[in-house]
């Protein structure tokens, strides 16, 4: 396992960027009602980025810190795609609400928790090995996919 892809910690202004990253590959800690020593101890203690809209966080978080210029999401996606070069992966795609990571199971599994025409039209489903969540890659994928290339994105390979 390569464990050398960047992990980040988004602050609580951050929710949406944090579930991007997350559809994205990388592994977001994103947690409201965490005050700034706990989101920094966080970020040191495993090694994050600090994603943030606070300049007084960036500042404490010295070079581990980036400050996010826009609330807009799609300029705070294009903003750390430019600054770290980021690539998605779809193997890793985690959990959106979660962070936690994803196993592929087979529609069996999974049958009356998704919809029959998930059912139909899917061969692959995702659990959350954390939370539980069931995902699949339906119509909303595509339109994740074109909002991405609408950006500076880069598809691994
Ligand atoms: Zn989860």
């Amino acid at each position: 396992m390569d464990d050398s892809r960047l992990k980040f910690a988004a602050d609580e202004m951050l929710g949406s960027l944090a579930r991007w990253l997350r559809i994205l590959g990388y592994d977001t800690t994103y947690e409201k009602d965490m005050d700034d020593a706990e989101i920094l101890r966080l970020a040191n203690a495993e090694d994050r980025i600090l994603l943030t809209r606070d300049k007084d966080l960036v500042r404490k978080a010295k070079g581990r810190g980036l400050y996010i210029d826009s609330d807009d999401l799609s300029e705070q996606l294009s903003q750390v795609f430019e600054r770290f070069d980021l690539v998605m992966d779809e193997a890793r795609t985690r959990c959106t609400m979660c962070n936690g990571n994803l196993a592929v199971v087979r529609p069996d599994e999974v049958r009356g928790s998704v919809p029959e025409g998930a059912l139909e039209n899917n061969d692959e489903f995702y659990r959350c090995t954390k939370c539980g969540k069931i995902y699949w890659k339906g119509s909303h994928w595509n339109n994740i996919l074109d909002r991405l290339s609408s950006l500076d994105y880069k598809e691994k390979g």
